[in-house]
């Protein structure tokens, strides 16, 4: 169970919906000045990343205009990488704080979860990905792949970036 740990600079100690999950936001595969990039260990829907910003900060609200406007960048260069990588229909831009709060001092750091969704299934990798959930919101339910294709996503979704 994840409770404190540091993970690639970020401290976390909040939970969520998708993080529980996977212990961890991923491998962090792209920085940009204020956010950090993480490929999520679950690829129920293919190319799902964390975007998370560097420092800790518990609500949107508290966000400087500078982050703000790097996350729109930020924005921009994913969801063209997954265009031209994937071809996804849409993208879910998910920033939970649930979980987090059912401890009784909750501690949530701002982190978006962005989530490819795809109408048609995709094959990569040999693998053929499908989106049962398509139309609705993405549920968390794990699905992991093999390193080598993890390898082969990241440099995917990097290629494009
Ligand atoms: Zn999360």
């Amino acid at each position: 169970m994840m409770e404190h740990r540091i993970i690639e600079g970020i401290f976390m100690v909040s939970k969520c919906e998708y993080c529980q999950l996977d212990g961890g936001y991923g491998e962090l595969i792209h920085e940009t000045d204020c956010w950090k990039i993480f490929l999520a260990p679950s690829q129920r829907y293919l190319g799902t990343c964390v975007v998370a910003l560097k420092r800790p900060c518990k609500n949107l609200a508290e966000l400087e205009t500078c982050e703000w406007a790097d996350f729109a960048e930020t924005v921009k260069k994913l969801e063209g990488s997954l265009d031209e990588a994937f071809k996804p229909t849409l993208y879910n831009w998910s920033c939970f704080k649930n979980a987090s709060f059912r401890n009784e001092s909750p501690n949530p750091e701002v982190h978006w979860h962005f989530i490819p969704r795809y109408k048609t299934k995709v094959e990569f990798a040999g693998i053929s990905f499908e989106d049962p959930d398509f139309g609705y919101i993405p549920q968390p339910v794990e699905k992991r792949v093999l390193d080598e294709v993890m390898v082969k996503i990241k440099a995917e979704i990097l290629k494009n970036l």
